[in-house]
């Protein structure tokens, strides 16, 4: 049985570095606590709590022996300046693609303008952005919640990086019926997620079976299964290789795989092996039949 792998697949630029800053501060023999869960990944959560790194929920509960790192979703300036306050030293990793939205938001609010954020209002990436337009922006998620806002004065369009292409112009487009001057569309989509997806899209007509690691509520897990089960039925979302159910592989020859953003390496390559394993069982119970 051959097992391919995606071209695209597992930690994003932005999440890897994040990991790498962590490690980074461990390798120093500092005590790290990240400001919410730094990746949506129980195995590697568990891997770097067994290095001591560990999650709080406030920054209210950081201490002056602590390292606190910002994840990659960035949060709001006042929010920095309290982990500034209160802990020893504090490790940004913020993905630049963030950055880059942060400062936009910034820099139209210096210049009195609206900004308008397409993406989920609760989602943290969307706090910390609106945090850099206090008084000056709106997030709304798609063209439906265009009538909701007020006029809206040179406003500046930027976008959740992981939102859909289509639903950022959709919105940008409808925005057109609140403002009398000039909108500046900034596409900050970052592509991560479009290239996993391409690249499990053009791999899954290809599989007879298709295994997506990731979380099961790791959204961009649940998208790259979506994405596999147009061309291949037999396509499962696991987390780990415990998952793999034997029978599914029953007369398959060939695998594909892929993992979400947020599923480590090792992990991954786990999950390989034992599909490799599990390949070669099948093989010789059919040859002693
Ligand atoms: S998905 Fe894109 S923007 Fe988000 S952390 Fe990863 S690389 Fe950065």
């Amino acid at each position: 049985m051959k097992v391919l792998l995606a071209d695209e697949y597992g930690f994003c630029f932005g999440v890897e570095r994040a990991v790498e800053m962590v490690e980074e501060s461990v390798g120093k023999g500092e005590t790290v606590r990240t400001l919410g869960p730094l990746i949506h990944n129980e195995q590697e959560m568990q891997r770097l709590g067994t290095k001591g790194v560990s999650t709080i929920a406030e920054p209210v509960q950081i201490t002056r022996s602590e390292t606190a790192v910002i994840r990659a979703h960035g949060v709001t300036p006042e929010v920095e300046q309290e982990l500034k306050e209160k802990a020893g030293k504090v490790v940004d990793a913020t993905c630049p693609f963030v950055t880059r939205v942060q400062r936009l938001a910034s820099r139209a609010a210096a210049q009195d303008r609206h900004v308008v954020i397409v993406g989920s209002a609760d989602h943290p990436e969307m706090i910390g952005v609106k945090g850099y337009a206090p008084g000056h922006s709106f997030i709304i998620k798609d063209e439906t919640e265009v009538d909701s806002l007020p006029r809206l004065r040179k406003p500046m369009v930027v976008a959740q990086t992981t939102i859909k292409a289509k639903t950022f112009f959709d919105t940008a487009e409808a925005l057109k019926t609140k403002t009398d001057d000039e909108i500046e569309v900034i596409n900050t989509i970052c592509s991560a997620t479009r290239d996993r997806q391409e690249a499990a899209r053009a791999l899954s007509g290809m599989v007879d079976a298709f295994y997506i690691i990731g979380a099961t509520h790791s959204s961009n897990s649940v998208k790259l299964h979506a994405v596999c089960k147009e061309s291949c039925e037999k396509s499962f979302l696991i987390e780990t290789e415990a998952d793999i159910n034997p029978d599914d592989l029953i007369g398959v020859e060939t695998v594909g795989v892929t993992a979400g953003a947020s599923t480590p390496e090792w992990l991954i390559q786990r999950v390989v092996s034992g599909l490799k394993e599990l390949g070669a069982e099948n093989a010789n119970n059919l040859a002693l039949k």
